[in-house]
């Protein structure tokens, strides 16, 4: 591991002041150690900023709150998050393991790192390690990565459950740098990898998470996260969908949907939103809303069998959440 300054921040201030591109921020750590012993990831500058006031868990008229230091474990067990936003709770519980969800923050969790094996392995080419290096996933082993928003350099699937809720909910994010305090939508906040895949959100060098709200809405109690994958614990989505309907009689009169594990950013989706809207939540109804869900996608060797089990997904999604 390349030598490194640490130091502990007590104060948002503190913790800003000289920030830059070299410097990275500790809250649970849960990604940016593993990466900096894997040297993926070689700040000169650490900041601990465990000790800055940014936790709380609050629910006003305004929506749900959440600092960026709250642990995932702690928001998934809040009673308020679990009646009013039961997807966001589900997303959280089956995320990683019981340990690191103990540990892992929420503005970490957003910023977590995707979990593309060539850019864990420092041996290969990678464009989002190593700018201009290739992309050792286009014709390798690509069975997990993403088939929407992909481009020639590079297929990484973006790897956060709980960003797949926060997308259908229209959350917001609250940054703070040096200079000035911002919010940004989350859906706007990550970025498409383009020709910079090394790019990944909107964040300044030595900006910082400060927290999130989730807009208040009625939509969001009756809600379900829905996780595809190899093993039922300890496993990143092969896809997953967010879904949330308002119901007046048996008649969808508003509707969010957002997929994971198929996006190199959570994927809303729109067209899917208006196609159930104003018609009758049955099968037949989720069975076409869905048909186009995966327009655009571009399969490779291993992971053609993507775009099918999303559909596959959001049904079951849609379905469960009618049964419940
Ligand atoms: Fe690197 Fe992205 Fe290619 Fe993976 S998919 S090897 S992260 S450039």
């Amino acid at each position: 591991m390349r030598p490194y300054t640490y130091t502990q921040a007590r104060t948002v201030r503190e913790a800003l002041r000289g920030a830059g591109p070299e410097t990275a921020y500790l809250a649970g750590g849960t990604t940016l150690v593993d990466l900096m012993k894997l040297e993926v990831m070689s700040p000169d500058q650490v900041v601990d900023i465990n000790r800055l006031p940014l936790t709380g868990i609050t629910l006003d008229n305004k929506g749900l709150h959440i600092g960026a230091l709250e642990r995932m474990s702690d928001v998934a067990a809040h009673r308020g998050v679990r009646q009013h936003y039961p997807m966001i709770a589900q997303a959280l519980e089956l995320s990683a393991s019981a340990q690191l969800r103990n540990m892992a923050s929420i503005g970490g969790n957003l910023l977590q790192r995707t979990r593309c094996g060539y850019f864990r392995d420092i041996t290969t080419p990678c464009n989002k390690r190593e700018p201009g290096s290739g992309c050792s996933a286009l014709e390798g082993i690509n069975r997990g990565h993403a088939v929407l928003g992909t481009s020639n350099t590079c297929i990484a699937t973006h790897p956060s459950d709980l960003a797949v809720p926060l997308v259908a909910l229209s959350t917001v994010v609250h940054l703070a740098s040096a200079r000035d305090t911002r919010s940004v939508p989350l859906d706007t906040f990550y970025t498409l990898p383009g020709t910079t895949p090394e790019v990944e959100n909107v964040l300044r060098p030595g900006e910082l998470i400060t927290g999130i709200t989730v807009p208040r809405s009625p939509l969001a109690a009756r809600s379900l996260y829905l996780k595809i994958r190899d093993r039922q614990s300890y496993e990143f989505a092969l896809t997953s969908a967010a879904v949330a309907l308002r119901l007046r009689g048996r008649t969808i009169t508003q509707a969010r949907v957002a997929a994971g594990g198929v996006g190199t950013r959570p994927w809303r989706l729109p067209a899917v939103e208006r196609a159930l809207t104003g018609r009758p939540a049955t099968s037949d109804t989720f069975e076409a809303a869905v048909a186009h869900a995966a327009d655009g996608a571009e399969p490779r060797e291993h992971n053609a069998f993507k775009p099918a089990l999303l559909r596959r997904t959001i049904v079951r999604a849609l379905t469960e959440l009618m049964a419940s």
